[in-house]
């Protein structure tokens, strides 16, 4: 081949095969039995971490920290931490994470027996708790003291010892106790924490009413098997001190985040990090059937999208890219006959993309700006105009590689920002209000999808599901349209 040329003429080359993406297709209505409300979101975002809503929150650093987290797997979503930190910061993230839901709560505010009661008093408001076990410099439980035990001695004896104010015979409970036993002991004795000691009476924890209400009141919540919340956490390609520490600290899933996971390197070094750690590892981003075929081998799940994201700027700075719908159907096709989950990452606006991913073959679907503007993502709320907003940027954008350098467009650290060849910008995004009631539209929307094609479960709605194409007249047809929307909806904003 002199000078690079092909054996088939160059014209050969424009026989080119159609790709498409969100707007290009609809699912076509069926018979159905299926109201919205039965609808089963239920699945799995790699080999074994089941969720119960099939959304991830993506790992940017306006998107995804412990906030994000905690609040995503709270709804049965999963939060993929970002990576613009150090490795003691991820770490730290990933306990806060772990700790956030937990039934014994191990960081126990406490009160000597010889700090006086305003001592104690002051001390509670200041930490936000109602009460305190009592313990002595070997950390042995001698008492507990509340605000009820308080209150009496405010007026005429704060300078008491909280030895004379405290309760004595305390109700403790060892550390294997479950909730429904920690709450009958409550019941019985009619308090609201037992302490949680070892064999020598020693302080190790404690358990309240209240963290058990809040536990319940999230029963959908993704949750490992040890009963605390799920969390992820990107790495990049060749990051394995990151991996292992990750791993380490809890991690359910690591995400190696590279916006090119077809290359060698980046496949041998994710194989090197799989075989080292215990926790899932998803390998991304893939858009066609043989990367997909040679990651399935190893990867616990495949993540798709090469420029499909909002603040992206791949396909338009390097000329290369994949349409969403397209990617992701070429992606499953592969990793279906491997039983390996699929995660269609980027370019969801509404609802209806989300449920279209999984049409294509999708188990789940990772969002950006989607989440961005929430209370929950990183950032602060900023009014321009009369109207709030709040930070988003790419992870390939000058800005955020600045502060977290370019291995996931596989480019070097540079000096001045000039150098740098971006793939991503940085923008705002409408504030948008709680976490939890943008994810409510979402899979609101989604459910109604389902019900729209008659299936009931997810793995029935990727078998049943079908497509039509849509030409531009009928994308104009579908949204709004001749009439001038005088209340704002909650799940559709008209593009700007
Ligand atoms: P969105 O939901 O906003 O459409 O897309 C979010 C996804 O875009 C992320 O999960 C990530 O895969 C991808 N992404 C984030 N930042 C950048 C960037 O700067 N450049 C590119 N090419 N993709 C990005």
């Amino acid at each position: 081949m002199a000078n690079g040329h092909p054996e088939e003429p160059f014209s050969e080359k424009l026989r080119v095969p159609e790709a498409l993406t969100f707007d290009d297709v609809l699912l076509r209505p069926k018979e159905s039995r299926v109201e919205p409300d039965d609808a089963d979101v239920t699945t799995r975002v790699s080999r074994d971490v089941p969720l119960s809503v099939p959304v991830l929150s993506a790992a940017m650093d306006t998107v995804t920290e412990s906030e994000m987290a905690i609040a995503m797997a709270r709804q049965g979503g999963l939060g993929v931490l970002h990576r613009n930190m150090s490795v003691d910061g991820v770490v730290a993230e990933i306990e806060r994470v772990k700790r956030a839901d937990e039934l014994i709560i191990r960081d126990v505010v406490t009160a000597s027996p010889n700090q006086t009661v305003r001592q104690v008093d002051e001390m509670m408001a200041e930490r936000g708790v109602s009460g305190a076990p009592v313990v002595d410099g070997d950390d042995e439980v001698l008492g507990i003291i509340s605000g009820t035990d308080i209150r009496p001695y405010l007026e005429v004896g704060e300078r008491d010892e909280v030895r004379e104010a405290m309760t004595d015979e305390v109700i403790t409970a060892p550390e294997d106790v479950t909730a429904r036993e920690a709450l009958e002991l409550m019941y019985e004795h009619k308090i609201e924490r037992v302490p949680i000691v070892d064999d020598e009476n020693r302080l190790i924890g404690l358990v309240t009413m209240q963290g058990i209400l809040q536990r319940r009141e999230y029963d959908q919540a993704a949750r490992d098997d040890d009963g605390r919340l799920r969390v992820g956490v990107a790495v990049g390609p060749f990051e394995e001190e990151r991996a292992a520490a990750a791993d380490e600290a809890g991690a359910d899933v690591l995400f190696i985040d590279c916006a090119h996971a077809h290359n060698r390197n980046v496949i041998e070094s994710a194989r090197d990090i799989k075989a080292a750690v215990e926790a899932d590892v998803v390998v991304g981003n893939i858009g066609t059937r043989e990367a997909a075929a040679d990651v399935v081998e190893f990867a616990d799940g495949v993540k798709v999208g090469i420029g499909p994201g909002s603040i992206c700027t791949t396909r338009v700075v390097t000329g290369a890219g994949m349409p969403q719908i397209t990617a992701v159907a070429q992606v499953a096709d592969v990793a279906a006959q491997h039983d390996v989950p699929v995660i269609a990452d980027g370019g969801i606006r509404y609802s209806g993309d989300a449920i279209k991913a999984i049409a294509a073959g999708a188990d789940a679907v990772m969002l950006g700006s989607y989440f961005a503007g929430t209370d929950e993502a990183p950032g602060r709320v900023v009014t321009m105009n009369g109207k709030k907003y709040k930070q988003y940027r790419g992870m390939g954008s000058v800005g955020a590689m600045r502060s977290g350098g370019g291995d996931r467009y596989l480019k070097d650290v540079e000096e001045d920002d000039e150098d740098y060849v971006p793939e991503g910008v940085e923008a705002a995004t409408p504030y948008k209000g709680t976490l939890e009631s943008e994810l409510h539209q979402l899979v609101g929307g989604m459910k109604s999808g389902m019900g729209y094609v008659g299936a009931s479960t997810i793995p029935e709605f990727k078998k049943r599901s079908e497509f039509v194409r849509v030409s531009p007249a009928g994308q104009t047809e579908g949204h709004p349209h001749d009439v001038i929307i005088t209340d704002e909806a909650p799940n559709y904003r008209p593009e700007e």
